[in-house]
């Protein structure tokens, strides 16, 4: 197992940070660690890391306990700390030169290279690191996270501060390491886990109010995967709607007015069109509802 987190335990002086958090990360996991600010996500990743030590509990990483041994652990974790802070003064590649050496002096100039191509910096190689854009700098914090070629990524915000193009190059280039590695992700973004997580551990004030597949997430509170507000020309009866292929819950918001919910994989819009041909209905309007990780989120985080 890549990450064992037993019982953590973690306050700064009254404030409990973190309460008791256990959980393990299976190997090639993507783990989405989601959470609003000051849950306790970036406490947990420091612990994880070796920078910070926990009060009580216990943390392996590849069976080896943080504590006893950070470096050994460090030397297998790749970091993407809160903020991204780097050195502003240095070139890139002098800066990925930099932290390779800090590794391990047999860390190739070719690793950097290769490093540099991979992360889509071969053109801002030879710029100071204080005069890129934001997603460039953030693409430095992956490369260095990436230099000592982790076995465990652990990424926190990756994507904060970023425009919407940036957001989705920062999360195919972490979607692809991650296909090689076992990664922890935090965000309090609800989209970035939907996007590139298997997994979801939802933190809130120090305590895991969530640990499971992103599927069974959205079952715990009862909300199925996907909804559409369907408005029909007249009243139809809800027995009648629940004859829709896939509809599982129908709520009725007018009278004409309907929410039908689905689990299935299907868009269930293309299933509400046939239903109302083949019962003579026109369908005045139909749109398909945000999916509801966002509200569980909030349901749980409240
Ligand atoms: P998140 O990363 O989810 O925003 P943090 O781990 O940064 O949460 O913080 C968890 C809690 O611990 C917050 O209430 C925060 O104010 C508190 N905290 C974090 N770091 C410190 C610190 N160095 N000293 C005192 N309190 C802290």
């Amino acid at each position: 197992m890549p990450v064992e987190v037993k019982n953590v335990v973690k306050k700064y002086g009254n404030q409990l940070a973190l309460d008791n958090v256990s959980f393990n990360i299976d190997n090639g996991e993507v783990l989405g660690f989601l959470g609003p600010n000051g849950a306790g996500k970036t406490t947990m990743m420091r612990i994880i890391t070796g920078i910070i030590p926990a009060d009580s509990g216990k943390v392996l990483v590849n069976g080896v306990d943080v504590m006893e041994d950070s470096l050994r652990v460090r030397e297998r974790i790749g970091y993407f700390p809160e903020n991204n802070p780097l050195y502003t003064d240095m070139y890139v590649r002098e800066y990925l030169r930099f932290v390779a050496r800090l590794y391990d002096s047999k860390i190739t100039r070719n690793r950097v290279g290769q490093l540099i191509e991979m992360t889509g910096l071969t053109g801002e190689q030879h710029k100071k690191i204080g005069a890129l854009s934001k997603g460039y700098r953030q693409r430095v914090g992956l490369a260095q996270a990436l230099v000592n070629d982790p076995d465990v990524l652990i990424l926190d915000e990756p994507t904060g501060g970023l425009d919407p193009n940036q957001i989705v190059e920062i999360r195919s280039l972490i979607a692809s390491a991650g296909k090689e590695k076992t990664v922890m992700l935090s965000t309090h973004i609800m989209q970035e886990v939907e996007a590139i997580c298997d997994r979801i551990i939802i933190i809130n004030k120090g305590v895991i109010v969530a640990d499971d597949t992103r599927e069974n997430i959205t079952g715990l509170t009862g909300l199925k995967k996907q909804s559409v507000a369907v408005e029909f020309d007249s009243i139809v009866a809800q027995e009648k709607l629940l004859e829709i292929q896939g509809a599982e819950r129908v709520t009725k918001i007018a009278d004409k007015h309907w929410i039908i919910e689905s689990s299935s994989d299907d868009d269930i819009r293309a299933s509400v069109f046939d239903f109302a041909v083949a019962n003579k209905i026109a369908v005045l309007s139909l749109q398909k509802e945000e999916k509801k990780l966002e509200s569980i989120f909030q349901e749980l985080t409240r």
